[in-house]
C-alpha cells in the first residue's frame, strides 16, 4: 500500500503539478514529500493523489492538489516568513506551509476538524504551527502583522481585516466570488495605504463563513 501511495504521489507531482505549470522547486519537493493520504479518512486514502478535492467531514473538503500548489507558489515563500492560513480543514495546507516558511498560524471554525489536524501536526512533529478555533475572516489580530495570508475558503469580498493585518511588502492570496465559484486573487501591500491586486485563475472553494465572509444562512 505505502509503495503504491508513494508512486501515486510522484505521479501527482509530475502530471498534475509540473505538467500544469507549477515550477517552484521548493513547492514541488514539499508536495512530493508530504503524505496527503494522512490527511483524509481511510476510505479516501487510495484516492489521496488524484487531482481533486476530497471530503473531510463537517461538509468540508481538502483542496485539490493543483490549487494548493498554485496558491502556495503564489505566496513566493523564501523560508523566513510568518504566514496566516484561514481554514485549517484537514491541516494539509498548513503542514505544507510549515515546510516552506518559518511560522504558520492557522484558524479553523470547526473544533472537530481542528482537533484532527492538530493530531496530525503532532504525529508529523511539525512544531512551527500554531492553531486555534475561531472566525478567521477577521484574521488573528493579536499576531499581526503577517508576511503572507492565505485563505482556503471562498470569500464574498476581500476581508478588510485581513488586508490590514498584512505586513508592508506582504501578500494575501484568496478566492473571491459567489458561494459556488470564485477567482483566485493576489493582493500585495505596497505601502501603508497602497495595495495592488490581480486575478490568477478560476476556482471553487467551500464558503468562508463569518463576520467578513458569508453568513450561515447564505445572505
Ligand atoms: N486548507 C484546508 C486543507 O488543507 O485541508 C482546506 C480548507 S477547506 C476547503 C475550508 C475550511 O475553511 C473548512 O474547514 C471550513 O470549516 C473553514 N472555514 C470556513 N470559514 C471559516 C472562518 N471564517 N474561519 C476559519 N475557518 C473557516
Amino acid at each position: 500500500m505505502s509503495e503504491h501511495l508513494e508512486e501515486a504521489r510522484r505521479d501527482m507531482v509530475e502530471r498534475h503539478l509540473k505538467g500544469r505549470g507549477i515550477h517552484d522547486e521548493r513547492v514541488l519537493a514539499a508536495m512530493g514529500k508530504l503524505e496527503r493520504h494522512r490527511f483524509v479518512d481511510g476510505p479516501m486514502m487510495s484516492r489521496a493523489y488524484e487531482d481533486r478535492a476530497l471530503p473531510i467531514g463537517q461538509g468540508q473538503t481538502i483542496s485539490q492538489p493543483y490549487i494548493v500548489a498554485l496558491m502556495t507558489e503564489a505566496l513566493e515563500l523564501q523560508g523566513d516568513e510568518k504566514v496566516l492560513e484561514v481554514g485549517t480543514g484537514s491541516g494539509y495546507q498548513a503542514a505544507l506551509l510549515s515546510m516552506l516558511c518559518e511560522r504558520v498560524f492557522t484558524i479553523e471554525r470547526h473544533s472537530e476538524l481542528l482537533a484532527r489536524a492538530r493530531r496530525i501536526f503532532d504525529e508529523l512533529g511539525l512544531g512551527n504551527i500554531v492553531s486555534r478555533r475561531g472566525d478567521g475572516s477577521i484574521g488573528w489580530g493579536s499576531e499581526k502583522p503577517f508576511d503572507r495570508i492565505i485563505v482556503t475558503a471562498g470569500a464574498p469580498a476581500v476581508p478588510d481585516s485581513l488586508v490590514r493585518q498584512l505586513a508592508l511588502g506582504g501578500r494575501l492570496v484568496l478566492p473571491v466570488g459567489d458561494r459556488r465559484e470564485q477567482e483566485l486573487k493576489i493582493i500585495d501591500r505596497l505601502s501603508d495605504s497602497t495595495f495592488r491586486g490581480r486575478t490568477v485563475a478560476p476556482c471553487a472553494f467551500v464558503p468562508l463563513l463569518g463576520k467578513e465572509g458569508w453568513t450561515l444562512s447564505g445572505a
